[in-house]
């Protein structure tokens, strides 16, 4: 049996798994993210001692490491991403350099999209789009068979305008991200209902229980959500839309919304299938440990 660390390196957290060759996740860890860290030097630090962990129950033979925003995937750089502060770092060759392992380097939601689109919800088909929604919001569009990147400049839809009424990390207003990420969601209840750090699992719970103010909050959310969708599909004509990260777990409160916009908004596109991830919000684990296994049998 041989082991990977998956790590996905989050606008709050940096969450790792110790993950085997049957991709099992054997044990997982959650450290904070090193706040407005631009040289990326704690966040390698603590990356490696995650590592430094892990390798005393197992002997680690590579690294998976995620992380959101635009990237340059061939040469290991982040470009730039808004939640992390982090401008044309390159964070892959820092942590090689630091942990002496080989690490593969992937864009948090395209690696998530690698599990998906292998053994997941996207299995089979040719065209699809991965929807991971967390803190931040971007897709993975699956064209034709591959994962499309466009030198890591590629399905940044958090940042299309939906007429949303909130500022934006990347300096615009009207984006879908701050208007249906979870941090959004958790926002606009604490701006609508005067309680403080209500989580997206509470509010959706909230929202299945007949709150009023939930439901408005998660009518807003999906809208903009089902909207950023329409564009797509008339775009790209997926056969499937998978949503994950923090939001899977609504299940049939998320989907069912978004479904009932595009029935009645949608004319002559094809209509795709909506559906939540496979892996729920382990998708970004299994798909890191993947890319990190594939570099483990090239040998590299
Ligand atoms: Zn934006």
């Amino acid at each position: 049996m041989s082991y990977v660390v998956a790590v996905d390196v989050g606008g709050t957290e940096i969450k790792s798994a110790l993950v085997d060759s049957d991709f099992n996740v054997i044990a997982t860890t959650t450290a904070p993210t090193p706040k407005a860290d631009t040289t990326g030097v704690e966040t390698v630090k603590a990356i490696a001692a995650i590592v430094a962990q892990f390798a005393t129950q197992h002997p680690v033979d590579a690294v998976g490491l995620a992380v959101p925003g635009a990237l340059d995937e061939p040469a290991g750089t982040s470009r730039w991403s808004g939640n992390l502060q982090w401008k044309n770092l390159p964070i892959r060759n820092l942590l090689e350099d630091a942990i002496k392992i080989p690490v593969a380097f992937g864009h948090d939601v395209r690696t998530a999209a690698v599990a998906e689109m292998r053994s997941g919800a996207a299995k089979g088909a040719r065209n699809a789009i991965f929807i991971p929604v967390g803190t931040g919001i971007a897709a993975a569009l699956i064209i034709d068979g591959e994962i499309r990147s466009a030198e890591g400049f590629a399905g940044e839809i958090g940042h299309v305008n939906v007429n949303g009424k909130y500022p934006c990390v990347c300096g615009k207003s009207g984006c879908l991200e701050p208007a249906a990420s979870t941090l959004a969601i958790s926002k606009a209840y604490e701006a609508q209902s005067g309680k403080s750090g209500t989580t997206t699992e509470e509010i959706y719970k909230l929202v299945v229980a007949g709150d009023a103010v939930a439901i408005n909050v998660w009518n807003d959310a999906t809208a903009a959500m089902a909207r950023a969708c329409e564009l797509l599909i008339t775009i790209l004509a997926p056969e499937v839309i998978v949503f994950g990260g923090g939001l899977s777990n609504a299940g049939e409160t998320f989907l069912k919304p978004i479904r009932d916009y595009l029935d009645s908004s949608l004319t002559f596109q094809r209509k795709p299938r909506l559906e939540i991830a496979h892996y729920g919000a382990k998708a970004g684990t299994i798909g890191c440990a993947m890319l990190a296994f594939d570099r483990v049998k090239a040998g590299k």
